[in-house]
Order: C-alpha cells, then structure tokens, then sequence
C-alpha cells in the first residue's frame, strides 16, 4: 500500500480495497496536477501525520489495525487539527466526486457546440501580423474580440488553455474536468491568514466555462463610487443592457431549482428575509449542478457559447494552447506579442494593438514580464470575494447535487457587504464543513444526502497583492479585521437561514466546533473562532491594474499608461470590489474599453 493510501484509508476511514484504490487514484490524480508548493506542502501535512502515527502506535499509517486507527485519529483531531485539515480537503474532493450522479441521458443537449475558429498553437505559423491580439478568451477577451472584429479588424485572440466541447463535460468523470479546466487544478492559493484558495479557470472562454452563471448588475451605489475616482461609467446601464442580451440572462425558474435552493427560499421567507430565485446566463439549465466543471448540457451560456462564436463570426481566429509570454514594445508603442507553445517553441503576432485580458492575477505578472509593469500600483491593491459555507442537515435527503448548482440569493445583508447565495457545487467540492476523519468523516460521506449548503461571499477592503514577474504569479491576501466580522455575520445568518427551513444541526467547517444544534451554539461558535480558523475560499479577483485618474495603471479609456498600443479589458481594471458577482460588470467595462480603441 503506498504511503498515499496509508493517508487516505486512515483520514476517510476507507477499508474496502476496491474504494481505497479508487480514491487514491483519484488523490493521485489531484496531486499531479498541484503545483510545486502545494504538493510539498500536502507531502509535508501526510509525512507529519506519518511521524506522529510511528510515534504514538510504532506503526507507519498504512500499518494500523482498525482499534489503533480510531486511537490515532482521536489524537490528530486534538494535537494537529491544521495539518489534518490540510490534507484533508484534497482527499475529500478525491473521495466527495465519486458521489456525482452518473452521465447524463444521451442526446440531452440544450444546444450543440458554437462554431469556433480555433487553432492550436502548434499548427499556427511562427510569425503572422493582426489588427488587433486580445491576450485571452475570458469574460473580458470575448467582448472585446467581438467589438474590434465587428469593426472590421483582423483579430487574433489567443488563449493558454484549450477548447472544451460538451462531449467531452458528458463523458470524463467530473474530477478529471475540474483538474484540467482550472489553472494549477484548481489549487491556486492566496498565502497569507489564513491561505485563501483562490479557483480561476483556463479555457476557450475562460472562467466562464466553470462559473456558476450567476448574473448581477453593477450595484449603482458601486457605480457612484468609481464615478468620484474618475471612472467614466455614464450609460454604463445600456452597456450592461447588451451584455445582458448576449447571455441571455433571466431570473432562474423554479423547476429545475433543487432542495437545495427551495429550503434557502424557505429559510428565507420564516425570517422574513428578502430572498429570490438568481438572474442567470443558462436558458434551458436542467439543474444538473456540474457549473464548475463544465456543463454537461451547454446550458450554462458562457462566452464561448455566445461572444467568442460571434467574434469568429466577424472573422476573429483563436489560436489555443497559446501562453503569451510577453508583449513586444519598441520605443515606447507596442509591436506585437511572443507566444509559447506547449513544446516550448515560441510564435510571434505583429500588430499595433494588445489588449490585455488574461484575467485580474495574470495580467500585471504578463505586463511586468513585457517590461510595462513600471507603475507602482500595478498588482496592489487586489479585491477578492472572501466565501465560505455551512450546512445544514435535514432529516429527509436533500441531494443538493441535483439542482441548479447556484440558485437562490438572500439579499437581507447586502448593504452590510454581505450576500448570500445557495450553492451546492458537485460533492466532494462542497466538503469543507463536514468535520472530523477517520470513521466519523466516513459516516458523514455517506449522509452528505441530507446536507444542504448555503455559501456567502463578502465584500473586502482590497488587501490582496500580485507579486511576480516571471511565471508563476505570488498572490497575498490579508484578511482586515473587518473583513472577519463580516465572515462571521455571514456564517451566522447563514445558519440562521438552515435552522429557520428545518435543519437539525448546522456543520459550522470549524475545527473546534464542527457541529451545531441551535442559533445559541452558532453564536458562540463563530464567536470563539480566530481568524485563522475560518475556511475560506475566494472567488472574482478585480482591480490589479484599476482604471481610474492619473494614480491609477490604466487611464480612464482603459489605455495602459506609459506605453502607446495596449489595452486592459478584464476583471483587473474594476476600480474596488464590485460587491455582486463580476461578469457582467466586467463584460460591460471591456465592451466599453474595446469602444474605445482606435
Ligand atoms: C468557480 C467560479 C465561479 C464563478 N461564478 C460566477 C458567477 O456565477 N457569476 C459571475 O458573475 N462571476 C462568477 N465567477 C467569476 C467570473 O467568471 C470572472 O470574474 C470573469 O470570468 C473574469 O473575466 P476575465 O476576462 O477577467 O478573466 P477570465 O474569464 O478568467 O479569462 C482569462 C483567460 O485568460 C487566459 N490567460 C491567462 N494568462 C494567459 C496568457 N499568458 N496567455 C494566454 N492566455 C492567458 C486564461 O487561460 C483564461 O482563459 C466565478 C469564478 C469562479 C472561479
């Protein structure tokens, strides 16, 4: 049995050995696919954990009868609940997928794959000329592709990552999409205290392809405050408008909606609390909750559905498998961009124009690697959406794996920087509350049936900070005191929301008070835990290279400043945190910014 092994079937409790070889090749997996820190740091947390089970029992962990594995796992929930929770949470994602529902019905598709004109990088030339390069495929590319290609220029988009077809969402195990869809396999991380995970995806169309669909509008309280920091924003309404129409976005209906958001809706409503059904970019969604690793379905309307197939249309090309290692400059006015291709060759396009949109953390580490990173604001000053979630176990099974994966939002709080929104992303990836190893993890695996998962993102004070000019981005991120009391009001309305729609216990994911009974253990629960305790994930990463008056990297009409040719059009110019979900706000604002270009 490998050391792997050893781990697994001590801290999941596993001892069939047909279900400990699955898991671990599935841990297995997950591990390749880490980045180098991240898998020390897991080798590091497993090897401790080794140590101390020779230590206390004589024994290494793939040695221990079951009497002694109860015994170690008592020790390690007391002595080293941090490194346990380390290593814990990979595993469970290894373990957790294998709950999914099997592929879905044959012949399901909602719509078929969009004409794409792609290309991969290692049939494309080594040197060619465009109107206009747009550095990568996103929310942000995608609009800005179209704009410029409806104008009548040759555009050239070019993108890291790879087409990904509905076949293929359909056939792989969801694991394996999650590993492949996502930069770093999903397990790029924030340091700082606690770590915060930080998820971005790397795709023709980029995170798109595995958000959750959720549509808001830029907040206007959000909109007046950028407007006093020189941010033309204007008609910013009709900007919205169209991209509106491009996702199709509508308010979610109730069929496909799940358990899962109707006990949200229920909770709601007894605490009179305002509370709907979300605005969504998935006409047709049949609430197979797979959003994050792609949708089986096409559904999920994202970019590559809709703007990117529209730019081709217009004539733009996108070349895939295409890392963009720098932006060509002379004297001062961009030339053209240097692309690596996965054997290590490289390609250049001439062209007069760049616009940047390879998303908020690898935007500033591309312009420092092309020598434009000579702003001092550049990286700083990075707003991320802090999430974590509860959950609530209910007597009758909820599946809240079948359903819309993002369905319902509770706004009561939102004026406090507070939003709430039921989330319940394929199992094993929604494991974070479920407490304890060893046998009692065990238990709680097999009765992740009856949880239902609510998640709260909140709006930061921007302290996060891209560090980095070669090619792994460093990424910071603080968490102010007051961003904690917001987590902490969010994990206790949340669990107000649980107890209110019937829940028997509320699984808190703290170490020292896993599980609750009633709003006064909650209360107190939350209250007893430090900063570092809380579990926390980030999503929507803006502002790190923020449009805005002479202070800020990019000039108002979303020109980088210091350099004539290149643009910035994704979630890096949002001058502070939007407060809602960001796609939207960040179509609009390259919509715009594309406009603009000459
Ligand atoms: C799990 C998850 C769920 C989310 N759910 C929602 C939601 O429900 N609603 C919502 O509004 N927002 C959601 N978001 C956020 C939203 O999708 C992003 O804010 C938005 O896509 C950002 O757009 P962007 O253009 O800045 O970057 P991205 O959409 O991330 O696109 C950047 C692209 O650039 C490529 N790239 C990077 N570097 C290079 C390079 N050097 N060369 C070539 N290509 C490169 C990347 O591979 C990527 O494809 C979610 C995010 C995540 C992670």
């Amino acid at each position: 049995m490998s050391a792997m092994a050893g781990t697994i079937s001590v801290l999941l409790g596993i001892e069939d050995a047909a279900e400990l070889d699955r898991v671990t090749a599935q841990a297995e997996a997950i591990v390749r696919t880490l980045p180098g820190p991240a898998r020390l740091g897991l080798a590091a947390g497993a090897g401790t954990l080794d140590v101390l089970a020779r230590l206390t029992t004589g024994h290494s962990l793939d040695g221990l009868d079951a009497g002694r594995r109860d015994a170690l796992c008592t020790l390690l929930e007391s002595r080293a609940a941090r490194a346990v929770e380390a290593v814990k949470i990979p595993l469970l994602l290894a373990a957790g997928t294998g709950l999914l529902p099997g592929p879905p019905e044959p012949g399901g598709l909602v719509r078929p794959d969009a004409v794409l004109d792609c290309t991969p990088s290692a049939d494309w030339p080594a040197c060619a000329t465009a109107d206009a390069v747009v550095v990568g495929s996103g929310a942000g590319g995608a609009m800005a592709a179209r704009t410029l290609a409806r104008r009548g220029m040759a555009v050239v988009v070019l993108e890291e990552g790879r087409r990904f077809t509905a076949a293929e969402f359909r056939e792989r195990p969801p694991l394996d999409r999650f590993l492949d869809l996502y930069r770093d396999g999903g397990a790029t991380v924030a340091v700082g205290r606690p770590p915060v995970l930080l998820p971005e995806g790397r795709a023709v169309g980029g995170t798109t392809v595995v958000n959750s669909g959720t549509c808001y509008r830029t907040p206007s309280r959000v909109l007046r405050r950028w407007a006093s920091l020189g941010v033309p924003v204007e008609d910013f309404g009709a900007d919205l408008d169209e991209v509106e129409a491009t996702l199709r976005v509508a308010p979610q209906p109730m069929e496909p909606l799940g358990r899962n958001g109707l006990l949200a809706l229920a909770g709601a409503e007894r605490l009179g609390w305002r509370a709907a059904p979300l605005r969504r970019n998935a006409p047709g969604c049949r609430g197979s909750a797979q959003c994050a690793v792609g949708c089986p379905h096409n559904a999920k309307y994202g970019v590559h559905l809709n703007a990117l197939p529209q730019a081709c249309e217009a004539g733009a090309r996108i070349v895939t498998h295409a890392r963009v290692e720098r932006i060509l400059v002379e004297r001062g006015v961009a030339t053209g961009v240097r692309a690596r291709r996965p054997d290590g060759t490289f390609f250049e396009i001439l062209t007069p124009r760049v616009v940047m949109a390879a998303g908020a953390t690898q935007t500033p580490l591309l312009l420092r690697r092309s020598g434009l990173g000579g702003h001092p604001g550049l990286g700083r000053g990075m707003a991320v959406h802090l999430a974590t979630n509860v959950a609530g176990r209910f007597a009758e099974p909820v599946d809240s794996w079948s359903g819309v994966m993002q369905s319902v939002g509770i706004e009561e709080l939102h004026g406090d920087g507070i939003l709430i929104e039921a989330t319940a992303t394929p199992a094993g990836m929604t494991s974070f509350p479920l407490p304890g190893i060893g046998r009692r993890l065990r238990g709680e695996l097999d009765e992740a049936r009856h949880l239902a998962v609510l998640g709260a993102m909140i709006a930061d004070a921007p302290s996060g900070r891209v560090h980095g000019a070669r090619h792994r981005a460093l990424l910071r991120y603080d968490l102010t005191r007051e961003g904690a009391g917001r987590l902490r009001r969010a994990m206790t309305a949340m669990g107000r929301v649980l107890f209110a729609a019937g829940a028997e216990e509320v699984l808190t994911g703290l170490a020292r008070d896993p599980v609750v009974r009633d709003e006064g253990e909650l209360t107190r629960a939350v209250a007893a835990a430090s900063r570092a305790d809380l579990h926390l994930a980030g999503f929507h990463p803006t502002g790190t290279a923020k449009l805005g008056e002479a202070a800020a990297p990019v000039d108002p009409s979303g020109r980088l400043r210091g350099v004539r040719g290149v643009h910035v059009a994704d979630a890096s110019v949002l001058p502070t945190c939007p407060e809602v979900n960001p796609q939207l706000t960040v179509m609009a604002m390259a919509l715009r910014i594309a406009r603009g270009i000459r």
